[in-house]
């Protein structure tokens, strides 16, 4: 057996590799080693999930951002983005179709928009949870304080995302300006933890200035703060931000690393993102197969969709939700998953 294929099992264990070794799987793995890595996170997340894929119903409720993360295409300084933000009853009007076409889960994301204060929030999370008590409520709505977290939790939040972006500090530095700090990003997390929440956290796969000895850390951090979602896809860039010329992250990596993933943390959960759709036809059902067990069509409206451009060429954005579910069930049929109408709570 060769070195590589050991060092599969080892992480099918659930042990972490050396550095040297987990830069050097992620960089280099032939194709026979990546069909292994894949077959492996397949059989650990079917022994935990089975064939099912859960749903998420994504709502971009608002593009108004007082952040400036150089990747991000409603960043404050983007001049281009048309800024939106939907009240109340558009939202329940986009549960409401979501609810019809099964979904179980909400998920509330949007940059960061002050008119959305901490009272506003809780009693948007509130309506829907008394409407829908059946439904899991996911907030993505970046860094607030501890008592706003526990405010959004006491109305009924379940979960919570917030990418860390990336667990190292220069690199950090690289991506966001110097009044964004991976310490107040990763006290966020730790806090959104202790109080409950299903928390998830992740990063983009090849953004600018990333190395191998970051992903590394990446996972490190992951396995620190046991997360019960890690989102992860590949930076895409946006024609309205400074790192408009820079390539986009690769599927090979991001297909690893999501093996990876499913192997270090065997019961989180894990969505073959959009992003991963747009850099490849298939890219969702890859990812699928290499271990994700979430997807999260978008329920927005879709006058608005074409405004939520975080990056260039995002796929979905001038179909109805109904549509976006037919297709999403019909290629995930296609590789003999199911998806399932379900709250889809960590196992
Ligand atoms: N304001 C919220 C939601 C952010 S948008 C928050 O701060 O958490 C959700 C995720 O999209 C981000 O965390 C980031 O990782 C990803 N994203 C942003 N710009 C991107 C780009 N150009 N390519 C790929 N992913 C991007």
């Amino acid at each position: 057996m060769s070195n590589r294929i050991e060092q599969i099992d080892q992480l099918a264990r659930g042990r972490m590799l050396s550095e040297p070794e987990m830069e050097q799987l992620l960089a280099d793995a032939t194709a026979e080693e990546d069909a292994y890595l894949f077959a492996q996170a397949r059989r650990v997340r079917e022994a935990v999930y089975g064939k099912a894929v859960y749903m998420r119903g994504l709502i971009e409720f608002t593009n108004y951002c007082a952040n400036d993360c150089y990747y991000c295409g409603i960043r404050r300084s983007a001049a281009t983005a048309q800024r939106y933000r939907l009240r109340e009853d558009d939202i329940m009007a986009c549960c409401e179709n979501g609810y019809k076409l099964g979904f179980r889960t909400f998920v509330l994301q949007g940059g960061e928009d002050a008119w959305y204060t901490d009272a506003r929030v809780s009693a948007l999370v509130e309506k829907i949870k008394h409407t829908y008590p059946d439904c899991a409520l996911t907030l993505s709505i970046g860094e607030r304080t501890k008592e706003a977290y526990q405010a959004f939790f006491d109305a009924g939040a379940d979960r919570y995302l917030l990418r860390h972006e990336t667990a190292d500090e220069q690199h950090y530095q690289v991506l966001h300006p110097l009044s964004q700090t991976l310490e107040r990003r990763k006290q966020c997390l730790w806090e959104l933890k202790e109080i409950g929440y299903q928390v998830g956290c992740g990063f983009m796969v090849g953004s600018p200035g990333q190395e191998m000895r970051h992903l590394v850390k990446d996972l490190q951090f992951i396995c620190e703060l046991q997360p019960h979602m890690v989102g992860i896809g590949p930076f895409v860039p946006h024609h309205d931000t400074p790192f408009a010329k820079e390539a986009q992250g690769g599927l090979e990596l991001t297909l690893r690393l999501l093996a990876v993933i499913r192997l270090l943390q065997p019961h989180v959960l894990l969505p073959a993102t959009t992003a991963l759709g747009t850099i490849d036809p298939n890219g969702r059902e890859k990812g699928i197969l290499a271990g994700a067990n979430v997807v999260m069509p978008n329920l927005s409206p879709q006058d608005v969709r074409k405004k939520y451009l975080l990056y260039d060429n995002k796929i979905c954005t001038g179909d109805e939700a109904a549509e976006c579910v037919n297709c999403l069930k019909n290629r995930i049929d296609s590789i003999g998953y199911e998806l399932v109408c379900d709250r889809g709570d960590y196992k």
